[in-house]
């Protein structure tokens, strides 16, 4: 057995990943209450200190058991001002968008969350994984398929973990839904319907209505959920799909999309339909089976969710803040090697989804097949 001076263990337990490794090689000499105590969180830095960071990731990251906010990038320094005193965060961890490659120096700084506009992502997930630190990109994952390639291939490069902000993954009535479908509690999937959409009534220069910022319109934004929900509602990848787009907002929605309907035809026969929207608030998952069929209502905000059965059961569990438990699922893939719940190759699939839905409407409604065998189910 390879021994172990107390430096190099301290060294080794410093950089948090390594521990888990040696821990879990070690398991008798290190017992689980030690290895609890002595597992420092992974330090989390925020990219972007906007309306998602501010009241979502950073009260979920008071709360995350494996990691906690260490440090911000912002091109605000008022903001810098306020995370830092409001957060404890010391003067040397906190980046604008010019120093932030110097993150790489950061021991305290494990682990780049980039919470920008959609254009932005690519760029500041390939900054992070080249300075060696985990990377989460918020969805969409980046306006095109290229840039996910682009951002997957820098953290393969770079040896590091990449994960999508899919909170849902992490959520315990989505994980139900997946396992009446994997189980096949009521048979075969016959049919999926999924909505995720929102009045949008907010300020018109907002970058969610900028294409070049946003990468497209409602179907980036909450769209994302209704594929999303689609394939984890029937367990498959769709096989074609045909879209529509339509507008009754044109002086608002100038630049995107407003309103998107696709139907999907999936491997076993099932089919679905999806609706985003900018102009109406629709939040639901129901799929249909064989023998029964399950809705989840709201399906994809942040909670608590709503659910039933056709046997007249409830889905019912306690609720937690979806980011907390999302941070920690990826915090714990980096520490324990548990299974990545949001892997780029999801955000890139549906990534695949998104073009060839504009794809379909540029071609006048055109069905459009999708390859996209078995990836990331
Ligand atoms: P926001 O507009 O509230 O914040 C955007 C941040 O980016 C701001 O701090 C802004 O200063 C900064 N920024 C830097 N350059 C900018 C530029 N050129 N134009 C505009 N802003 C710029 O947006 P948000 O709601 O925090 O969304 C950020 C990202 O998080 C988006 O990708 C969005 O899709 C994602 N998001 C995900 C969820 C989720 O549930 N997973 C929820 C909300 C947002």
């Amino acid at each position: 057995m390879t021994k172990v001076t107390r430096r190099e263990f301290n060294r080794t337990m410093s950089k948090g990943i390594g521990s888990a490794l040696l821990f879990s090689s070690t398991p008798l000499l290190y017992g689980n209450r030690l290895e609890r105590k002595q597992q420092r969180k992974l330090g989390v830095a925020l990219v972007g200190l906007g309306g998602y960071s501010t009241y979502q990731l950073a009260p979920a990251l008071l709360e995350t058991n494996f990691c906690k906010l260490t440090g911000i990038v912002t091109g605000t320094p008022e903001k810098e001002l306020i995370w830092s005193e409001k957060y404890t965060i010391p003067k040397q961890n906190c980046y604008n968008y010019d120093t932030f490659d110097a993150i790489k120096d950061n021991d305290a700084i494990d682990i780049v969350y980039v919470v920008l506009p959609n254009a932005m992502h690519a760029e500041f997930s390939i900054r992070a994984a080249k300075a060696g630190k985990h990377v989460i990109c918020e969805k969409p994952m980046a306006v095109s398929v290229e840039e996910c390639d682009a951002i997957i291939n820098a953290c393969h490069e770079a040896g590091v973990k990449l994960g999508i902000g899919y909170r849902l993954h992490s959520e315990p009535y989505t994980q139900e839904v997946k396992r009446i479908v994997k189980e096949k509690i009521y048979g075969d999937i016959l049919y999926v319907n999924a909505e995720a959409a929102y009045n949008s009534r907010g300020n018109p220069e907002q970058w969610r209505l900028n294409k070049k910022l946003a990468g497209g319109g409602s179907l980036m934004n909450m769209g994302v959920y209704s594929i999303q929900s689609a394939i984890y509602g029937t367990g498959q990848n769709p096989t074609s799909v045909t879209a529509q787009e339509f507008s009754t907002r044109p002086d608002y929605f100038k630049d995107t999309d407003e309103t998107i309907t696709a139907q999907f035809e999936f491997p076993n026969g099932a089919i679905g339909n999806i609706m985003t929207s900018g102009s109406a608030n629709a939040n639901r998952l129901y799929s249909t089976f064989e023998n029964g069929w399950l809705e989840l209502h709201p399906a994809n905000n942040y909670g608590p969710l709503n659910g039933r059965t056709s046997d007249g059961k409830e889905i019912n569990f306690p609720h937690e803040r979806q980011q907390k438990l999302q941070m920690d699922d990826f915090a714990k893939h980096i520490l324990q090697g548990t299974p990545n719940l949001a892997p780029g190759a999801m955000g890139k699939r549906d990534m695949i989804i998104v073009e060839a839905i504009y794809a379909s409407i540029a071609e006048g409604g055109k069905k459009t097949p999708l390859d996209l065998g078995l990836m990331a189910l």
